[in-house]
């Protein structure tokens, strides 16, 4: 069977104070999680915090990008070992934002997706067409191309995240989202959780999880604010 899974992307949000403020409100709302795993990618800093919060908890949490190399002289950048040292069970890869503010490439993206999954975490890959590639009818031609660019692997998980509805309040209906998914699908390994992305709220949530391959969500400005987060998790719970 597939697991369900709830991830949320902090993005470039957040306080020491206010993570901690946010994880506690987070596990008080939750409770004990049924049939879905929840996790959030945080900044790079907060991440030992993070884990010293969460260890114990049904809340996991991961990162949101990657460097390609495994060390060596590159100013800035965050390696799949260092990541594995804070225990991040999840890190996102090829995120729409990365793709158009900081021209990650689809081989770089292959080559983080590779990285992570070299060190033993779960590499959420995240695909998704531009308004404009879906206006001029190639949404499946971008998202296999982004795709196929990638090794996929046993383990991993998908995301599919039209550009057009990240941060926009746009949300692509139940049944448009349904039909990339069904596409998708055939494209990964049999148990590949499959997770929408793209505004989802807690009126939002049930229906899009309730399609046959919706497995969950990645949720950007909704997974800072503790009671929203939590009943989109627990719209996913089976
Ligand atoms: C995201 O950042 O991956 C995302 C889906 O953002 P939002 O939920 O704010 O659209």
């Amino acid at each position: 069977m597939r697991s369900r899974l709830v991830a949320g992307n902090w993005k470039m949000h957040g306080s020491r104070a206010s993570n901690r403020a946010l994880l506690d409100a987070l596990l008080k709302d939750l409770g004990a999680l049924k049939g879905v795993a929840c996790a959030v990618c945080v900044p790079f800093p907060y991440l030992g915090e993070v884990a010293g919060q969460l260890r114990g908890t049904p809340l996991a949490w991961g990162a949101q990008n990657v460097s390609e190399h495994a060390q060596g002289a590159y100013t800035g950048e965050v390696s799949a070992g260092m990541l594995r040292e804070f225990d991040c069970r999840y890190v996102l890869v090829g995120h729409s934002e990365r793709r158009q503010l900081y021209g990650e490439s689809d081989a770089q993206v292959a080559a983080k997706f590779a990285a992570v999954a070299a060190a033993g975490m779960t590499p959420i890959l995240c695909v998704g067409e531009t308004l404009a590639e879906r206006e001029s009818g190639r949404t499946e031609e971008v998202v296999a191309r982004q795709l196929a660019a990638v090794k996929f692997s046993v383990g991993a998980v998908l995301a599919y995240e039209p550009v057009w509805a990240i941060g926009t309040g746009k949300t692509a209906t139940a049944e448009q989202a349904q039909t990339v998914h069904e596409f998708l699908r055939k494209r990964v390994p049999a148990d590949t959780p499959i997770l929408y992305g793209g505004s989802v709220k807690a009126q939002n949530a049930a229906a899009l999880f309730g399609m046959p391959d919706i497995d969950g969500g990645l949720i950007g400005g909704a997974s800072l604010v503790a009671r929203d987060f939590a009943d989109i998790v627990k719209a996913a719970e089976k």
